[in-house]
């Protein structure tokens, strides 16, 4: 198919009056003007379809956890006096008392239509929740383990809302550092390394049978795995694919860097650089808490931040260094995480935002060489996105995925009349939505604003909260 766009964001930079012919999901060409060719249109494949609005890549979002989805908004009232990111973890596992595969799939599924209506693209869906309600492994009706049920209802529901997912199962084994039992409320994510490595290759299996899906690991943090474990998952996936994507939580809240500091004498990110090899494929995500020292280390070890700016906010966590760290050349990525905001626009404008109430200045993500503050961030998070699941997205360009987003041009024409100022006025100033039509892989999966499932999945959506919440 062809495509023909009168303003795009190419990898490069702006350019105007370009066609773009997609086949299979990829660029195959970006050539300049209306046609290629002055032969006759004779099928509607060679037609050259118009689109409506000034064209921008997709959103990778490197870290989400779906069934949060559906209590986000649910813990905001003072409960213990003294609220924090534990009393916030508590209410989170008192919740998934109840909540099964067919429930996590209808949550999923809303979620994901809802990130592709904002503007994301890809998922990295950091996946803890695996067994049964009552803790069990789930399974099938020979009375066989089925460990990837769980799994299957995030690929289910990624196909349903056509979103592209990088799917990635979490080890999660101990309570906290030194090997501490698990709790009642951590029943539901706990493997053995042979079951979590069986569940690792039948994610693998799985992903053969969904377009636009890829595999990595996550290790959950260093308070739920050991070394040993670490490096026994990370063998197994190397065998399975030495690209594949390998995200942890690092260094989120105070009291796990002074944990760590007191059981292993080292940072969670010291501790973490030096005892396994980490690489451009890792994604630290959070890592709140760090020196300078640590963000050269990371920096040097080519690895990559995944930042979580609204959730970070939500959770009382802290503030990642981020002029600091982009001083050194790192590269980050970001994510809706618990899903207070799904919005990659509200994302960068906290990224910036943050920045901004802690020094007492302003335009602080920008560089010399980009002046815009918003086409920074934007572009930069989405290369990162696309390194953080190992996938050809993130820019526009000759041989990269057709992940793109149509803005809505009755909106942009309100809040900006140049390019060099479009994605500033989109972070900072648009007060609606102005993401008109997504495309997935070459495939339209919004249009008009509008998702195909979006009513049915609504209402499923809707009933499950008022049987979890009040039945
Ligand atoms: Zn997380």
């Amino acid at each position: 198919m062809k495509y023909y766009a009168e303003n795009i964001l190419l990898s490069d930079g702006w350019a105007t009056d370009k066609t773009l012919t997609i086949e299979n999901g990829i660029i195959t060409a970006i050539t300049p003007g209306k046609s290629t060719s002055s032969k006759k249109i004779s099928s509607p494949e060679e037609a050259i379809i118009k689109l409506s609005g000034t064209v921008i890549p997709g959103m990778v979002n490197c870290h989400s956890h779906a069934f949060q989805r559906a209590f986000a908004g649910f813990s905001e009232q003072s409960s213990e006096g003294q609220d924090s990111f534990w009393t916030w973890r508590k209410v989170m596992y008192k919740f998934l008392r109840r909540l099964d595969h067919n429930d996590a799939q209808i949550i999923a599924s809303q979620l994901y239509i809802e990130m592709l209506k904002k503007g994301y693209t890809r998922v990295a869906e950091f996946h803890y929740l695996h067994h049964d309600v009552d803790g069990k492994t789930y399974t099938n009706i020979d009375k066989n383990t089925t460990l990837a049920t769980m799994a299957q209802a995030i690929f289910t529901a990624a196909k349903h809302a056509g979103i592209g997912l990088t799917i990635l199962p979490v080890l999660y084994q101990y309570a906290g550092f030194g090997q501490q039992n698990p709790n009642e409320g951590q029943k539901r994510f706990i493997n053995s390394t042979t079951q979590f490595n069986q569940l690792v290759s039948d994610c693998f299996t799985l992903s053969k049978q969904y377009q636009n899906t890829n595999v990595g690991i996550a290790p959950h943090s260093l308070r739920a795995v050991d070394k040993e474990s670490i490096r026994i998952a990370v063998q197994h996936i190397r065998a399975l694919d030495e690209n594949a994507p390998i995200h942890i939580h690092i260094a989120e809240q105070q009291q796990e860097v002074d944990d760590c500091l007191t059981h292993y004498k080292k940072t969670p990110v010291q501790w973490l650089l030096e005892n396994i090899a980490v690489d451009k494929h890792w994604c630290l995500i959070h890592a709140t808490h760090i020196t300078e020292q640590e963000q050269q280390a990371i920096v040097a070890s080519k690895a990559i931040v995944g930042i979580c700016p609204t959730t970070e906010a939500n959770l009382g966590d802290g503030i990642f260094p981020t002029a600091e760290f982009l001083a050194l050349n790192g590269t980050f990525a970001i994510g809706s995480d618990s899903h207070i905001s799904i919005s990659p626009i509200e994302e960068l404008r906290w990224l910036e935002y943050s920045q901004r109430l802690q020094k007492k200045q302003r335009t602080i993500l920008a560089t010399n060489e980009q002046t815009s503050v918003g086409q920074n961030l934007w572009q930069k998070a989405a290369a990162g996105g696309a390194q953080s699941t190992s996938t050809n997205t993130g820019s526009l360009a000759v041989g990269k995925q057709a992940d793109l987003l149509v803005l809505d041009d009755k909106q942009t024409r309100l809040f900006a009349n140049s390019n060099q100022h479009l994605l500033d006025s989109m972070i900072f100033a648009s007060q609606q939505n102005v993401v008109k039509d997504v495309m997935v892989n070459g495939c339209w999966v919004v249009k008009n604003s509008k998702h195909a499932q979006e009513k049915n999945s609504a209402e499923n959506f809707a009933k499950l909260l008022t049987r979890l919440f009040t039945g």
